[in-house]
């Protein structure tokens, strides 16, 4: 399957793609994860992307669509993938759905988790993330782990991201009014968008999700 995640920042993209990518068996491809761990590593990508990350604002489409492109090449894509964070405007989506018809391959659904933003700006404040391997995530309250800031798959330290604090919350939050949320309507005109509810245990949304993209896949 070939899905694309939408949702505000905090609304549980990262923690679903981990649960949905491991039951679909495809990979779980972030733009943010893929931004921080360059940014980790120092490299010029990295360098490039900084100083978007960290005062919330999209890093310019010709960096983020090359990069997307050249992880959508690598092997464990080919039959399928789930993204998270891309697209993030128009361009993006088409930029995408031009590759796509290279490939002579569609998206097969687009999840778009909805949530309050009173509940968003509580998931960010509490959201952790293991410095290590970058893409477990954790909340101080709704899903601690077992031992406080220790990873539970790697045992890595966890951290809270220099993004996550409320005035770059808010930040992130008008760019997703502004230039994320027309996706949404691109990919309706499609007939490509299942929208549910993010609110619940992380169960109940992961079940959610299921019982959606098994509704996307059957249309
Ligand atoms: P969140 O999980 O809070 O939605 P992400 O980890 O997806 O945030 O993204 C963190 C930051 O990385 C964004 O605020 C933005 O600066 C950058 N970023 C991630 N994906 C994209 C993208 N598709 N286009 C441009 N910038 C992106
Ligand atoms: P996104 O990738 O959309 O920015 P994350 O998956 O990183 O969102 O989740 C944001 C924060 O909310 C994390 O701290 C995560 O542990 C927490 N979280 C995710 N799903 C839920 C849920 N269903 N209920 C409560 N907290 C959640």
């Amino acid at each position: 399957m070939r899905i694309v995640l939408v949702g505000p920042p905090g609304a549980g993209k990262g923690t679903q793609a981990q649960y949905l990518a491991k039951n679909l068996s495809i990979p779980h491809i972030s733009t943010g994860d893929l931004f921080r761990s360059n940014i980790s590593q120092g490299t010029a990508l990295g360098r490039k992307a900084q100083e978007y990350t960290s005062s919330g604002r999209l890093v310019p489409d010709e960096v983020t669509i090359a990069m997307a492109k050249d992880r959508l090449e690598e092997a464990d894509a080919a039959e399928g993938f789930l993204l998270d964070g891309f697209p993030r405007n128009l361009g993006q989506a088409e930029a995408l759905d031009a590759y796509l018809r290279d490939k002579d391959v569609t998206l097969d659904g687009v999840l778009d988790l909805e949530v309050p933003e009173d509940e968003v700006v509580k998931r960010i404040a509490g959201r952790r993330l293991c410095r290590k391997d970058g893409a477990h995530v954790y909340h101080v309250s709704y899903n601690p782990p077992k031992t406080e800031g220790v990873c539970d798959v790697c045992g890595g330290e966890l951290y809270q991201r220099d993004d996550d604090t409320e005035d770059k919350v808010r930040v992130r939050l008008e760019v997703y009014h502004s230039e994320t949320e027309p996706i949404i309507d691109y990919y309706k005109a499609q007939d490509l968008v299942v929208t549910i509810s993010a609110l619940g245990t992380v169960d109940e949304v992961t079940r959610r999700a299921m019982e959606a993209l098994g509704a996307a896949e059957s249309v």
